[in-house]
């Protein structure tokens, strides 16, 4: 009987995390598979991890993986994968948004061997903000023009994998992560599954725009190298038209003499070429900053407590 590990990064979800167990364990009792939950309890600052102490205490498919403070959701998953013994391993929201009733279905995809990762994708994102809405479809547009990783627009993180492919999600022990492009730098076999966009069930979003903004803009930086090469072409592009101009006003000079004029158009143009060097640097500066902090070979997380013998604490 292969048994299932699912894990469940939560941040201040003391008001999902019932739903999310009961709904969860009833689908998951009614497949042929052994199952255990791992929560990880992200930093919360509700009750969550007495939730999660009680869930332990009734029920022996309850596990559970405490952090120190709060270290995001990829720091969470990462922690869950860390410490997996499933043969199929999944990740889910505990929001009840990754719609448990697929977990059947999704199993016996694996079950038939033709694949390995079972991966799932909202097809519309009915209930959200359309502003978001419209910057994230820009930003899967330009993230699979500039990056080698494919990405899928309306992917979640929600996806059941086999070991090994958990195992070489592990592996890549960078520091700053971006799942939705780890997932695929990976490879193996993987089958999409689309369902209707669900709202939350309780609780609130963790994801103000900013910080979509700033998750979008590591993303990139993850995964490709592009913007680098727009600063060195932009600066091979301004070096040519400017020595046009140079011969330009050379010429002009010869043949007309030179009233002193033009003032604030030089004046215009220094700014520009100013603001455009700060721009380049700044791009670098994001590159330089975060193989800064890849070197420091901090741990992704810190676990505090729990109830699952021989974990990775640090990693
Ligand atoms: N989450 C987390 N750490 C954080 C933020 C979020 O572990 O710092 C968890 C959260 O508890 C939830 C999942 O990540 O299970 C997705 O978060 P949320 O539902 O707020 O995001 P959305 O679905 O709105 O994109
Ligand atoms: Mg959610």
């Amino acid at each position: 009987m292969p048994k299932v590990s699912i894990i469940v990064p939560c941040y201040n979800e003391q008001e999902s995390l019932p739903f999310f167990y009961s709904e969860t364990g009833a689908v998951l009792q009614g497949t042929n598979c052994d199952y255990e939950f791992i929560f990880v309890d992200d930093g919360s600052t509700d009750g969550t991890l007495s939730v999660l102490r009680q869930l332990a205490g009734q029920d022996a498919h309850v596990t559970y993986l405490s952090f120190s403070r709060n270290f995001g959701k990829e720091a969470a998953m990462y922690a869950g994968l860390c410490n997996v013994d499933g043969d199929y391993v999944a990740v889910m929201d505990a929001d009840l948004q990754d719609p448990p009733a697929l977990l059947p279905q999704m199993i016996a995809l694996l079950e038939s061997g033709e694949y390995d990762s079972v991966a799932t994708r909202r097809k519309d994102r009915n209930g959200e903000p359309p502003v978001r809405s419209w910057f994230a479809r820009r930003f899967y547009r330009l993230i699979n023009r500039i990056s080698d990783t494919d990405m899928v627009d309306g992917a979640r993180d929600f996806r059941l994998m086999r070991r090994e492919m958990a195992d070489a999600v592990v592996s890549m022990s960078e520091y700053n992560r971006f799942s939705k492009g780890i997932f695929g730098w990976v490879g193996f076999r993987t089958y999409w599954l689309s369902f209707d966009n669900v709202e939350r069930a309780a609780g609130q979003t963790k994801w103000s725009f900013w910080k979509l903004v700033k998750y979008a803009i590591d993303g990139i930086i993850n995964f490709s190298q592009a913007p680098l090469s727009i600063a060195s072409w932009g600066g091979m592009l301004m070096t040519l038209v400017s020595f046009f101009l140079l011969l330009f006003i050379i010429v002009r000079r010869l043949i007309f003499g030179d009233p002193v004029a033009g003032w604030a158009s030089t004046i215009c143009i220094i700014i520009f070429i100013g603001g455009l060097q700060l721009f380049c640097l700044g791009i670098m500066g994001q590159y330089i900053a975060k193989t800064y902090m890849e070197t420091k070979r901090r741990p992704h997380f810190i676990i505090a407590e729990t109830n699952r013998e021989d974990s990775t604490r640090i990693r």
